[in-house]
């Protein structure tokens, strides 16, 4: 199988996850031919240039697309590849550093203000540098893609399948490598669905180690995202932050877990608290975007954020 595995705005961790297949990976290489992976081999945008049309059987991209250069280079794999796929949370929802925008002035807020980037190396055009994008974006908002490996990074266990599926040339258009059923079907801890009293922080409390997390007060998103990593972090104590996307039930994370909280507090029941109440326990979500569009912002958050710009716009 002719592979190519490409980053765009990236943390290079699903990169790294590759080698979470262990001695695997011994009896995987032989089946591959890479031909495109910036990572690993010396190969140029040239060399990814030349290749026919098609001339790549999978394309795997990691990362959210940030620049001008990003963009074009996942419109040229998406010409050399059969099969193109989002890998990761970052290519798929647009994953956590979508959570910061360039139209916000992130250039300015991480290298200081009046930041301005390096001028162009040469005269040729290939030597001026890639711009930003109003907006990071995750891989499908640019080229078609065929099929989805989630998780940030995506775990040792989707990966094996993945290849396993994709070297018997099974892989179905639109697949996602992960469970369709929510994650809390897979996780060993006991679910009560109490009546929450007050939301903490994972530093907050110390959790009851057989207990969902979400009784207990932390906001664990196990509802509503996708099973497949086995439980990793609830297992581990810590709450899921999401990174294997909403489940096709829930669709916006956000949305779908703030309703699974209103029901957890018993907003609106009749006898129940009156709002004060109910308010001041959900002011313990602290970062109500980082913590419910960790992963999604740019896929879900940004028609949201649209649509409040165009409000004030209105009001003004
Ligand atoms: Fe890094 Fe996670 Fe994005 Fe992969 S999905 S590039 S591990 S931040
Ligand atoms: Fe679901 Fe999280 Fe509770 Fe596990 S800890 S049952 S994943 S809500």
């Amino acid at each position: 199988m002719k592979l190519a595995v490409y980053w765009t705005g990236s943390c290079g961790g699903c990169d790294v996850a590759f080698l979470e297949l262990g001695p695997a990976l011994l009896d995987l290489l032989p089946k591959l031919e890479i031909v495109f992976w910036p990572a690993l081999v010396d190969a140029k945008r040239a060399d990814l240039e030349k290749l026919p049309k098609h001339g790549i059987d999978v394309a795997l991209v990691n990362g959210v697309l940030r620049t001008t250069e990003n963009v074009e280079m996942a419109e040229l794999l998406r010409e050399k590849s059969r099969w193109l796929g989002a890998f990761g949370a970052c290519a798929h929802l647009g994953g956590v550093p979508a959570l910061a925008n360039p139209g916000e002035g992130i250039a300015e807020v991480v290298f200081g203000p009046g930041f301005r980037p390096a001028p162009p190396l040469g005269e040729a055009p290939e030597d001026a540098p890639p711009e930003l994008l109003p907006e990071a974006l995750p891989l499908e908002e640019v080229v078609p893609v065929d099929f989805v490996v989630p998780g940030c990074p995506p775990p040792a266990g989707l990966i094996a399948r993945f290849f396993a599926v994709a070297l018997a040339e099974e892989i179905q258009p639109g697949q996602v490598f992960a469970a369709e059923k929510a994650l809390c079907e897979e996780c060993p801890r006991t679910r009560e669905e109490r009546r929450l009293a007050r939301l903490v922080r994972p530093h907050e409390a110390l959790a009851d180690p057989t207990k969902c997390l979400l009784d207990q007060g932390m906001v664990c998103l196990g509802p509503v995202t996708r099973g497949g990593c086995a439980a990793a972090c609830p297992k581990a104590g810590m709450p899921c932050t999401g990174c294997l996307g909403p489940t096709p039930k829930a669709g916006d994370p956000a949305l779908a877990m703030l309703s699974a909280l209103a029901s957890l507090v018993r907003a609106g029941e009749e006898g129940e608290p009156a709002f004060p109440e109910e308010d001041r326990i959900l002011e313990g979500l602290v970062d109500p975007l980082g913590t419910l569009y960790k992963y999604a912002f740019a896929k879900y958050g940004r028609p949201l954020r649209r649509l409040a710009r165009r409000r004030q716009e209105v009001r003004a």
